[in-house]
């Protein structure tokens, strides 16, 4: 008898031919987090992901933790126990009694993968109905929305019982759609856009731009706090800050002042190409949504698209700003992103900034500045932390 995490997978269990190879990954990711709690062993059947710790641990702890490994719908702790009636009519009342006794209602649920097994499930649930009705006296049967559903599935191994299932992050195991670079502010959009694009299975590198000394340590910190909370789903990300004083004075003495945040986000991109080619990232990320600020026109978009042949992925750009604040408080960012720390844009931002930059115009203010000096000068100071998961 032992208390285990059993993790539902979602979108892979239709993977064909690719599932072994995502479910592996799967396993993966789940030992690498957990493996901070203790050592685990790890089965994978019928969609289900079975993990075994090597201790006694804060199952808790664990199950919290796996509730943020993206490619799982549900999961929950449940006891394994010797496939024999007698051992599931004893310890299923005594396992799940905190559970019971809190609730009104309940049903039971029966899944039979061993054919051998004596009972069938519709006999497993009468049975198991009786047997909790007649231990927990104020408690009565709904089918239809019960607080508690009771679950005994009889599988190859072992037997397993456990009450409700939280919900998994869903989405795609990381790693398994490659790897993007995500353009990290200290706002509240780019963490959001960090980790929707995790979810579906992108591995992340973080790129920062900082502009010291106009913005601070503090500044950077705060990224660091908010990357943190994305690696919790993400597993680790390394974060690449890039100094871009020399670039924004640059562009400040010499180009026009209703250019400034175009050109300031064209640096920003080619920069980032850069970092991401050499890092086998195949795509771009940002936290950008049409109509927001001025850069983010669609001609601004344009414009800053046209200087990179990366793909540039921005999964906000239909969303609302309320909505991207309930994502933002769900993954726990939020409260970091309002803290009022300047970020390297609002520091050069214009008083009147163009909203249809002119690519002419734009390239004629671009060729005042010595681009290709500027980059490589930002890109060989470049320092490299890694954040953790
Ligand atoms: P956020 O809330 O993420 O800061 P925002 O609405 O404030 O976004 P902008 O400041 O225009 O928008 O930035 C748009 C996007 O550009 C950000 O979502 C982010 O992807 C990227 N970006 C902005 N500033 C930086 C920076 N200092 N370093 C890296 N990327 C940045
Ligand atoms: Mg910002």
């Amino acid at each position: 008898m032992k208390e285990v995490i059993l993790l539902k997978n979602g979108e892979i269990a239709l993977k064909g031919l690719n599932r072994r190879t995502f479910e592996d990954m799967l396993v993966k990711n789940t030992r690498r987090r957990l493996n901070s709690l203790c050592n685990w062993q790890f089965h994978i059947a019928q969609s289900t992901v079975t993990a075994i710790p090597d201790e006694e641990i804060d199952m808790d702890e664990a199950v919290e933790i796996c509730s943020k490994v993206f490619g799982f719908v549900a999961l929950s702790k449940a006891l394994s126990v010797e496939k024999d009636m007698d051992i599931i009519r004893e310890q299923t009342g005594e396992y799940l009694k905190d559970e019971l006794l809190a609730a009104k209602t309940f049903k039971v649920n029966a899944r039979r993968s061993d054919k051998k097994f004596p009972l069938t499930s519709p006999e497993i649930c009468m049975e198991m109905g009786g047997v909790i009705l007649s231990a927990f006296p104020h408690l009565s049967v709904d089918v239809h929305n019960p607080d508690v559903i009771v679950n005994i599935e009889v599988r190859d191994n072992s037997a397993f019982i456990h009450g409700n299932q939280i919900k998994g992050a869903g989405g795609m195991p990381i790693g398994s759609a490659g790897k993007a670079a995500i353009l990290i502010s200290g706002g509240i959009d780019s963490p959001v856009a960090a980790w929707m694009m995790a979810k579906r299975g992108l591995q992340l590198e973080a790129i920062h731009f900082a502009s010291p000394p106009y913005t601070s340590e503090r500044a950077e910190k705060k990224v660091y706090d908010l990357l943190k909370k994305v690696a919790a789903y993400s597993g680790r990300i390394r974060l690449h800050v890039v100094p871009f004083t020399r670039i924004q004075e640059e562009i400040k003495d010499k180009c026009p002042e209703e250019l400034f945040t175009i050109l300031m986000r064209r640096y920003m991109m080619r920069i980032s190409e850069r970092i991401a080619a050499d890092n086998d990232c195949g795509a771009l990320i940002t936290g950008e949504s049409v109509g927001q600020v001025a850069s983010q026109t669609l001609y601004a978009l344009a414009c800053t698209d046209s200087v990179v042949s990366m793909p540039v992925f921005r999964p906000l750009i239909g969303m609302d700003k309320n909505e991207v604040i309930t994502v933002s408080r769900k993954i726990d960012t939020f409260d970091i992103s309002v803290l009022p720390f300047e970020d390297c844009c609002t520091v050069f931002t214009p008083k009147h900034p163009r909203t249809k930059p002119k690519a002419y115009y734009v390239e004629q203010a671009e060729n005042l500045l010595d681009s290709d000096a500027l980059i490589d000068e930002a890109i060989a100071s470049v320092r490299t932390l890694m954040i953790n998961g």
